[in-house]
């Protein structure tokens, strides 16, 4: 029985129509991408090719996760069909076992899904082979990089998608629920995309996250261009767990739905009784109720009274007060029957919570705690909603279109003394009204996320401004393109797809990291408006953005970097570097005016908060560096041949002057620097260039420590070091004896980023660290600081500390750059 109802599934599945729809729009989005540059989901820019693994695997989850929005109608209907067609109360006195009709169904919708879905690497390998496109620009075809991530990724999220949907029509019957929860799923990936943003907590966000992208977002982040275009995403770490925990729910979802649902004609019992309203028309018979239907309930009373107050408004006469008491009663109907609808509340409510998850987070920027002014949250307001405008008027204008069509009343209609146009304005009028009052309300969840955060100065016309000037033109924009659409394609379902195709290729997923404006800015500081967010220095004056530091609050204890008094200080610095040191026009020019400031602003900040304090800021400074390689599109250079590129000059130049600080002492690096600009301070052509600080750092630097002067600026080298174990024991003097186990690994990297190992021989800062100080100082008070040369693999490393220690690691302040610098430090276990 099982095996007949599975192919009989199958073959259904297959012949229909919107099976082939769906692949025909995930084929030619996959196409598209790949074959010309119309289409952009995934990335692939620069030197990370079109058809590079990585791509191939970020498009793959990207298409995934947004199909499964219209692909949702495909599991759901597998069940819901027998409801609808009202054939389940024949279905269950045959003697099909439950189980047997379940699996069946549920292994035949699977079948067609991943069908469906096979459109993805197939669109992609039949546009990677198109005649038209620069095949320089392409890898050789590797089958292997096409089919890996649909097989890692794309299968396991297909499971889990129809196991979600299966579930949801199954145990409800209703096709609301279906509908909605695919817009659940999206926004539980953004909010998992808040969550990954901070280095914090990304672990929560990389497991939560349903379709996988964050965590492969993780596990790729500082992946360079040859990475990106040599690897297949590793099954381990992040997208290991995650896929074990998603196929766990998925597997979990099909138990449930196989031990829950009951051959009853009634839906199991899970407090939808509201699905049940009762009939305003009467004498309906109970078919045309069609409650599971999206759109067409004509239930609630609200919307029986507007019905009758538009019949009373018929039964006037002509003329133009009673055509405008007409536009009134249409436009209340069509506002009453869309607002009272489950679907359009339940939409409604997935939104306003997104738009309160980014309302909340909005005001933490780069790690940095900002006041929550009502430009970032109204920013967010709108941000968070956009794409559920997108799906409310998807479906509520194809409703409000074919409303009387779907119930036969359109010769009724066609007969009252209302002209069509009357009804079609008064309709579109209902709608954005509707539309309208939802902005409003979600003003007011800005409002009190505002509040939550203990911030009053609300700025209504900020908000109104916002919301209504610049937002809600784009929303009557698609009010009317939905009208369009529907009332020309002759076809609800075709209208739907068709309004949401054109949103999917507008959308353009830029998922390939970001260009930190934030130091694109460069004594008296000018504040200026937020069209742009830089600072710069002049001979006296700087003028700063007031978006990039006058809201920061600085003052708060977990604030993250005071990013005013750093930008400050890295402008003051231009004064001398940039202003007194003019270096020539050649490679490495940015190297001696922004790391240079760069560093100053970082040993300024140093004595302003203290060494402990300073981790935080290396470590923006590494991610700045490994993410920008990542992303790089022509080649990455050694610092001291820098040309140009942010994420060289101030990521890896602020990071590598203070580590040459570092290992070297302050005293000489000043040396250092004072001799080189009494040299070149205000020269006249030819100008300096990083040979000559560069040999000025050499002449300070003592033997032993000769080859970081290479490593560091004239090379591309990464190390790997890591901390296995840390344990600490308690002498009879009272003193504490700590012992490391570590690993440490050296690579040099050429320019593309292909690395070949080269031999260790180096000295590594070993730290053991006390009570934190502050609550996000990741590591505490230094009780013991010391450089030790590594030279195995691994290595056992013993010191002595006066008091209990909580933390202890190598390269603790991640003075070299390390690609998995979160296991260079771990807690003490004390015994
Ligand atoms: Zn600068």
């Amino acid at each position: 029985m099982l095996r007949q109802i599975l192919f009989f599934e199958i073959r259904y599945q297959l012949r229909r129509p919107a099976t082939w729809l769906y692949f025909a729009i995930l084929f030619l989005l996959a196409f598209g991408f790949l074959s010309s540059d119309a289409v952009e989901i995934g990335g692939g820019r620069g030197k990370v090719l079109k058809n590079a693994p990585w791509v191939l695997a970020n498009t793959t989850i990207i298409l995934t996760a947004i199909g499964q929005v219209i692909t949702s109608a495909l599991v759901g209907t597998s069940i819901l069909r027998d409801f609808q067609t009202r054939t389940h109360e024949l279905l269950f006195t045959t003697r099909i076992s439950r189980v047997g009709y379940l699996a069946g169904r549920f292994g035949g919708a699977f079948v067609a899904m991943l069908v469906v879905y096979l459109a993805i690497p197939l669109g992609a390998l039949v546009g990677s082979v198109m005649p038209w496109i620069d095949h320089d620009k392409m890898l050789p075809i590797h089958l292997a990089n096409y089919l890996h991530p649909f097989l890692l990724l794309g299968l396991t999220n297909v499971l889990f998608i129809s196991a979600a949907f299966f579930a949801a029509g199954a145990l409800t019957r209703n096709q609301f629920v279906v509908y909605t929860m695919g817009i659940f799923l999206l926004v539980a990936w953004s909010v998992t995309g808040q969550l990954t943003r901070d280095l914090r907590n990304d672990w929560i966000g990389a497991l939560l996250d349903p379709f996988g992208i964050q965590p492969f977002t993780l596990a790729t982040r500082y992946w360079t261009v040859a990475d990106k275009n040599t690897l297949l995403v590793p099954l381990s770490g992040f997208v290991l767990w995650n896929r074990l925990a998603w196929l766990a729910v998925s597997g979990g979802l099909v138990a449930l739905t196989l031990g829950a649902f009951r051959f009853r004609a009634q839906p199991a019992s899970l407090g939808l009784r509201w699905r049940h309203p009762k009939l305003a028309v009467a004498g309906v018979p109970g078919g045309l109720g069609g409650d599971d239907r999206p759109g067409i309930t004509i239930g609630s009373r609200a919307a029986h009274a507007a019905a009758e107050r538009l019949a009373t408004a018929w039964a006037g006469v002509s003329g133009a007060a009673s055509r405008g008491r007409q536009l009134l009663a249409v436009t209340r109907l069509a506002f009453a029957s869309m607002t009272r609808q489950v679907s359009f509340l339940a939409i409604a409510t997935v939104g306003a919570v997104n738009v309160i998850m980014s309302a909340w987070f909005a005001n933490r920027m780069d790690q940095v705690t900002v006041y929550p002014r009502t430009y970032l949250i109204a920013d967010a307001v709108v941000g968070g909603f956009g794409l559920f405008f997108v799906i409310l008027l998807t479906t509520f204008v194809g409703e409000l279109v074919w409303r009387e069509r779907q119930l036969g009343a359109d010769q009724i209609q066609d007969a009252l003394p209302v002209s069509p146009a009357l009804h079609l304005v008064g309709r579109a009028a209902g709608l954005v009204g509707a539309m309208a009052v939802l902005q409003a309300v979600l003003i007011l969840a800005g409002i009190a996320v505002q509040t939550v955060k203990g911030y009053h100065e609300y700025e209504l016309s900020v908000y109104l401004r916002t919301v209504f000037l610049i937002e809600f033109p784009f929303v009557l924009q698609y009010a009317l393109l939905a009208f369009v659409v529907h009332t020309v394609v002759n076809n609800k379902a075709v209208g739907h797809v068709l309004l949401l195709a054109w949103w999917v290729s507008l959308i353009t997923l830029d998922t390939l990291g970001f260009e930190h404006l934030l130091y694109q800015f460069g004594v008296r500081i000018l504040e200026f408006p937020r069209y742009a967010t830089f600072a710069q220095s002049f001979p006296n004056t700087i003028p700063f953005s007031e978006g990039i530091g006058f809201i920061t609050e600085a003052d708060k204890d977990d604030a993250g970097r005071d990013l005013p008094f750093m930008v400050t200080a890295h402008e003051v610095a231009h004064q001398w570097w940039g202003h007194q040191v003019m270096p020539a026009g050649v490679q490495g020019e940015t190297m001696l005016v922004e790391s240079m400031a760069e560093y100053s602003a970082l040993m300024t900040t140093e004595k302003e908060y203290g060494r402990h304090a300073m981790e935080k800021y290396l470590r923006a400074e590494l991610d700045w560096y490994l993410r920008g390689r990542g992303t790089e599109d022509k080649r990455e250079l050694p610092l001291a041949l820098v040309e140009g590129q942010g994420y060289i000059r101030y990521g890896k130049g602020g990071l590598t002057l203070y580590a040459l600080r570092d290992y070297i002492g302050e005293d000489a690096m000043n040396r250092a620097l004072s001799s080189y600009v009494r040299k070149v301070a205000f020269q006249e052509a030819p100008f300096t260039t990083t040979k000559d600080l560069l040999a000025e750092f050499r002449a300070v630097t003592p033997d032993s420590l000769q080859y970081l002067v290479k490593d560091l600026f004239e090379t591309i080298t990464l190390w790997d070091l890591k901390t296995d174990t840390a344990t600490a024991v308690r002498r009879a003097d009272g003193k504490w004896v700590v012992t490391l186990g570590v690993a440490a690994k050296k690579v040099r990297a050429d320019t593309a980023g292909a690395e070949r190992p080269i031999p260790m021989g180096d000295y590594v800062t070993v730290g053991v660290f006390g009570p934190k100080k502050a609550k996000d100082d990741a590591l505490g008070e230094p009780l013991y600081l010391g450089k030790h040369r590594i030279t195995a693999a691994t290595s056992r490393i013993e010191v002595v500390v006066d008091r209990p220690p909580e933390r202890a690691g190598i390269d603790p302040y991640h003075l070299l750059i390390d690609r998995n610098h979160k296991d260079n430090v771990r807690d003490v276990e004390r015994h």
